[in-house]
């Protein structure tokens, strides 16, 4: 018997601007790619983790991913239980247990010649409506990038707030609700930078532009708990969830309407299905994003999202923001992004990574 083989390749993928949020400015985003070969097949995973967001650095990523690397020539077979325990020992390496986990179900995927969302849920839709993101200080700015993003087909927009003051935080949104009328959605993120009382008061002030919800208004689950609590707009928890436990305890709070899900962040595709499923319990809703990740962490969150069920716009077209990529990317055409109907992931990554 030959058993499986891992690779893995660093990478660094230059951002086209600066990424500014409520949490600091990102310039470059680095990664390692993990492939898993069964001789015939591979099978694709990704940890990018993201400094000041991650538990994780790319470093101790990397000796994760070197002591599992080569536990996986013991099996040879990406279904084999003895790899559960392998993940279980990536519990607190949540990228390198995502790139683990990815790689084995695009694997298990191509194997079966189907789409990694169908191995996760068989009615998996064929494609999902994305969000376009505005991370601008200028009102002017934040105008002419919702005028593009509504030209080129979508119909929900994600603002960054949180950035400057809370009233350079409305002047935006009312600029963005002007720009693109009342029919597009527009959602905002505040990343953790309000207190409690200053983010209730933003919201108030918000409450006539019809947005949808607050991504991370204040920092921590109680926060944001506390802020949902006395807000007409609805609240929603994304950096502040670490792990799908977090999860669970947020949506307890009774005042979260909203998860976020990033299958990198959580570990891998299986813990964003059960993150999921939890929202669906709780009555709350989920979206699925990436996180400024190379285009294998965003195919990853696409098949999730496409077997997730939820009809709302997902955090997937990022990749716009790179200078450079690791592979092609799935496209956004009209505010939609499709799987396409290779098996796996549908793409592999390129020959030559970025560094
Ligand atoms: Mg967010």
């Amino acid at each position: 018997m030959t058993g499986l083989s891992a690779d893995v390749r660093p990478f660094r993928l230059p951002l086209r601007r600066v990424l500014s949020t409520g949490r600091g400015h990102t310039r470059h985003r680095s990664g390692l790619l993990l492939g898993i070969s069964d001789g015939t097949h591979t099978g694709w995973g990704e940890a990018t983790p993201m400094l000041g967001w991650s538990p994780a650095s790319v470093d101790s990523t990397a000796a994760s991913l070197a002591a599992v690397s080569a536990a996986v020539s013991l099996v040879d077979d990406p279904s084999d239980p003895r790899l559960d325990h392998l993940l279980d020992d990536l519990e607190r390496a949540p990228h390198a247990r995502a790139a683990m986990a990815g790689a084995l179900a695009d694997l298990t995927a191509r194997r079966q010649g189907v789409t990694l969302a169908a191995v996760l849920n068989l009615s998996a839709a064929p494609a999902v409506p994305v969000n376009a993101m505005v991370s601008a200080e200028q009102p002017e700015m934040v105008e002419s990038l919702c005028a593009d993003a509504v030209a080129m087909g979508h119909r929900c927009i994600k603002i960054k707030v949180g950035v400057l003051d809370v009233a350079s935080d409305i002047a935006r949104v009312e600029v963005a609700r002007a720009t693109v009328g009342p029919g597009v959605e527009l959602r905002i993120d505040a990343n953790g930078a309000w207190a409690v009382d200053t983010a209730i008061e933003a919201l108030r002030q918000m409450a006539e532009l019809g947005v949808s919800y607050c991504e991370e208004p204040s920092d921590g689950i109680d926060a944001i708990a506390a802020v949902g609590s006395h807000s007409d707009i609805p609240v929603a928890v994304d950096e502040s969830a670490r792990d799908v436990d977090d999860i669970a305890k947020a949506l307890g709070t009774g005042s979260i309407d909203v998860v976020v899900v990033k299958p990198q962040a959580l570990g891998g595709p299986d813990l964003a299905m059960r993150a999921i499923g939890l929202a669906r319990e709780f009555g709350a809703s989920a979206v699925v994003t990436s996180m400024v990740d190379g285009a294998i962490g965003v195919a990853h969150a696409l098949h999730v999202a496409a077997a997730s069920g939820i009809d709302m716009a997902h955090g997937l077209a990022t990749s716009s923001l790179l200078e450079a990529d690791i592979g092609p990317a799935p496209r956004v055409e009209a505010g939609m992004m499709a799987l396409g109907s290779a098996a796996g992931l549908g793409i592999d990554p390129f020959e030559v990574l970025p560094s």
